[in-house]
């Protein structure tokens, strides 16, 4: 090697060590969630189309997974048992870090286990997700009362059946998507954790809807 192709190299190298890292956090910085959300939609697709992809294997999933875990996203859906999120999004082990409770509604637990996600196990895209012909929502539009701790759950919903009051059309589902968009707006605003990261730009909240019948999974605030 000559003097000039050695000063070259080095330039060269030099310059990739200077902008390289200057490259990959601009990278990151412009939207860490947006890929994730579509990651989600990519696997929904699948699931749709009936070509999963992320159910085979699980003795490999399992041992490389034992000692961390690394989830991209976190799924705040109902418990009913036809929306289980890794199946709809084709997701396996250690993907989707997960709160389940009927209408998919949050309490301080919940938030806890969110703020785990998130900053713990390094997650940076929340989802809420809503579903068609949500039994728990559906109790609270019918105004059903219950002398038990269901209640509980529909009194929380109650500010998204006020929400579409008057309106006309599928008030279920405009009542599940105020829903979601209700427990979306309490997340972005939940101090001291979430509401920081939204600001700092690294932890996108999102909301979705689930239609029971087709399996497609719409983003409501795309
Ligand atoms: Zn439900």
């Amino acid at each position: 090697m000559n003097r000039f192709h050695f000063k070259l190299h080095t330039l060269v190298f030099a310059g990739i060590l200077l902008f390289a890292p200057v490259f990959s956090i601009v990278a990151i910085e412009a939207n860490p969630a947006k890929n994730l959300l579509e990651r989600l939609l990519q696997g929904n697709q699948r699931y749709v189309n009936s070509e999963t992809v992320c159910h085979e294997d699980w003795s490999a999933k399992r041992t490389a997974l034992v000692k961390n875990q690394e989830p991209f996203a976190v799924i705040v859906a109902c418990s009913d048992s036809r929306v289980p999120p890794e199946i709809i999004f084709d997701q396996s082990l250690g993907d989707l870090f997960i709160v389940r409770v009927a209408g998919n509604i949050v309490d301080d637990f919940a938030i806890g286990s969110i703020e785990y996600g998130v900053s713990i196990l390094g997650a940076n895209l929340v989802l809420v997700l809503g579903h068609s012909n949500c039994g728990a929502v559906e109790a609270a539009l019918k105004g059903m009362k219950f002398d038990n701790h269901i209640q509980e759950v529909l009194n929380v919903i109650q500010p998204a059946i006020a929400a579409t009051k008057g309106e006309t059309g599928d008030l279920l589902e405009k009542a599940i998507k105020a829903n979601v968009k209700i427990v979306e707006e309490k997340l972005k605003s939940s101090k001291p954790l979430l509401a920081n990261l939204l600001q700092k730009g690294t932890l996108q909240i999102s909301g979705g809807y689930y239609n029971l019948k087709s399996g497609k999974v719409e983003i409501l605030d795309k």
